[in-house]
């Protein structure tokens, strides 16, 4: 079962808390109360008794009785009896035991069946006509003697579960209101994980505060005031360092092309010189491989730290997307050719959007880079443009190695890179089915095309998804909100 909220809790512990002091405080009055009653009945019974014995008299041995004698007062009934239990005169009350014993100047109660009565004998005592009893009778039971007593019992108890009811909303509304601090403490981390935005911030009070939970705001705050500093200025870090980085490099590789050219007697340019057989030369070639890996990879950092400092604001243009997967696919035409790996393309004319070309062309160069690099010889790899109303769809689908299941996840982190199968024995022994062999670009994967992919996509609003089978080959999906040539917005 699900545990209920700290909150919810709270407001059940108030209400019930609630109830149970108003049901004590009501039981203890209920008691004093009828006691208080029965009291005030007795002493009721008992004067009127004696009010109706001072009408009374015996004279030369005769009884008198008042005409003013009350026979019903005050809920009291009064009867005068002979000592045999005859009735002289007055009024016993329905459902009075006949057979009741006198007993003198004594308050007692009488059980009758569901009846119940408090009675008061005075005596009266003489030597001719013997004992004559005085009776005072009243009913001993609450709801004859304090009807509004048990009105109000009645009321209390209709009112109780709708007092139980405020007793929880208001404990709710209170728990609620004391809580607010911390559903904003829990929303902000949500947010911050759900959004990676580390400029959210609570905003409650500040570390002086009294209030505990305010405090925890205020330093959970100032927590992520330091992260967010100490993580601009790694990011700025990263992106000093790339461009200055970048001089270097580039001297590195233009002087290890000249030396190059100067042996060999023939201009070097590219990524895969041809392997030379003199020493000098091969290790020339190893420094001039090896610059050009720099050079790329500090390249991407770049990019990649002026997307997350949002240095590179997208520079939007209405573009149609199926000439710009074109045009990637003039540029990787010779590439694919030396690969012998055939270059596909099913475009529908004017997919029309809104995008930075300039970014959008990473994205299209690193897929199909990619599909290149982990393709199989012999291959192809088919690029699909179409659109629906909203959507601007693009497929890059290649039939190489694919990806298993549970690598595709970590493809979108930096640097992940999926351990490339390096001989035939250990792709016959892998579990996958059988691969073709790694090239030497797969060896050099540095794992920043994918995520700067996403990160694109994303800023377009759109989104990137793939489906992989080891063996078979890879899909990746685009998709991009389109904007209509016509549309005004
Ligand atoms: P890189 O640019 O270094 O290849 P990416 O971020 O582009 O890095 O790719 C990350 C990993 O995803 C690669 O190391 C590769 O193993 C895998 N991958 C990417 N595209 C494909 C593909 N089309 N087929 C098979 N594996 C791929």
């Amino acid at each position: 079962m699900k545990k209920l909220s700290i909150k919810s809790r709270v407001a059940l512990w108030y209400a019930f808390s609630f109830l149970l002091i108003i049901l004590l405080v009501g039981a203890l009055l209920l008691a004093a109360g009828d006691s208080l009653i029965i009291k005030e009945r007795k002493s009721i019974l008992s004067s009127v008794t004696d009010r109706a014995l001072e009408d009374v008299r015996i004279i030369q041995g005769k009884l008198f009785i008042d005409k003013d004698i009350d026979y019903y007062s005050d809920g009291v009934y009064v009867v005068l009896c002979q000592d045999n239990g005859t009735l002289l005169s007055g009024l016993e009350p329905a459902g009075f035991p006949e057979s009741a014993v006198f007993e003198a100047d004594h308050t007692r109660k009488i059980k009758n069946g569901d009846s119940s009565f408090y009675v008061y004998d005075r005596l009266i005592e003489n030597q001719k006509i013997g004992k004559i009893w005085v009776r005072g009778i009243t009913s001993a039971r609450l709801r004859d003697i304090a009807p509004s007593a048990i009105r109000m019992l009645t009321g209390f108890l209709i009112a109780l579960p709708i007092l139980f009811l405020i007793a929880m909303a208001g404990g709710w509304l209170l728990t609620r209101q004391a809580f607010y601090p911390l559903t904003r403490i829990i929303d902000t981390a949500e947010q911050i994980r759900r959004d990676g935005k580390l400029d959210q911030r609570i905003g409650l009070g500040d570390p002086e505060d009294s209030d505990e939970i305010k405090r925890t705001a205020a330093i959970f705050d100032e927590m992520m005031n330091q992260i967010e500093k100490d993580f601009e200025m790694e990011k700025q870090f990263t992106n000093d360092a790339s461009h200055e980085l970048r001089t270097p490099i580039s001297v590195i590789l233009a002087e290890s092309e000249y030396a190059l050219q100067y042996l060999c007697g023939k201009p070097v340019r590219g990524s895969d010189p041809q392997k030379g057989s003199d020493p000098l030369e091969e290790s020339l070639l190893e420094i001039h491989s090896q610059a050009v890996q720099m050079s790329s990879l500090v390249s991407q950092l770049l990019a990649i730290a002026r997307a997350d400092r949002h240095i590179d604001q997208l520079k939007r243009e209405f573009t149609d997307v199926s000439l710009l997967v074109e045009e990637a696919i003039d540029r990787f035409s010779k590439e694919a050719q030396r690969r012998d790996i055939r270059l596909e393309i099913d475009a529908e004319e004017c997919c029309y959007m809104d995008c930075d070309p300039v970014f959008m062309r990473q994205v299209f160069d690193n897929l199909i880079d990619n599909s290149l690099k982990y393709g199989k010889t012999g291959g192809k790899t088919a690029l699909t443009v179409y659109q629906d109303q909203t959507w601007i769809h693009v497929n890059v689908e290649d039939d190489g190695i694919g990806m298993a299941a549970e690598e595709i996840p970590r493809i979108w982190e930096r640097f992940y890179r999926i351990q490339p199968v390096s001989t035939p024995d250990s792709s016959k022994e892998s579990s996958m089915p059988a691969q073709p062999l790694v090239n030497e670009d797969q060896a050099r994967s540095m794992g920043l095309g994918l995520p700067m992919v996403k990160w694109i996509v994303e800023a377009h609003g759109g989104s990137v998804s793939v489906d992989s089978e080891p063996g078979l080959g890879t899909s990746f999906h685009l998709v991009f909100p389109s904007k209509h040539p016509d549309s005004t917005v």
